[in-house]
């Protein structure tokens, strides 16, 4: 019974196998991973080498890792966490993001205020997100 009450409910399927992160093994593995080949400056799906829109215009960034495609259930999560400030998700997201892709890559890079303007800060941020 003690078992039961500490073990934290999974946030997708409100099975009693949620883990540290808040996230049953069967819902985990059902996430929309993105797993396609992509581009590796954009993460849109392509061959694995630049897509044609990085060709025509260089992104103003060397990278992207993205984790997931934007698919269910990852945008009704995502909505959560921004309009309904469901702020344990970003730890869940960010703990996932790093678990694939290292916590080196998840410093943004080139942060200096002096040399950035506002739409380039402002990307820098959301590449945080
Ligand atoms: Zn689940
Ligand atoms: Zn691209």
């Amino acid at each position: 019974m003690r078992d039961l009450l500490l073990t934290q409910c999974c946030i997708l399927c409100a099975s009693h196998q949620g883990d540290d992160l808040g996230i049953c093994r069967d819902c985990l593995q059902d996430l929309p991973w993105h797993d396609a080949q992509q581009c590796p400056q954009c993460a849109m799906p392509s061959n694995g080498l630049l897509c044609g829109s990085c060709l025509q215009s260089t992104p103003n960034y060397d990278a992207t890792y993205a984790l997931f495609r934007y698919d269910y259930p990852l945008d009704k999560l995502l909505q959560q966490y921004k309009y309904r400030e469901s702020l344990h998700l970003a730890n869940m997201l960010s703990a996932l993001w790093i678990r694939k892709f290292g916590a080196e890559k998840f410093k943004p890079k080139n942060l200096n205020r002096k040399n950035l303007n506002t739409h380039q800060r402002q990307r820098n941020y959301q590449a945080l997100i």
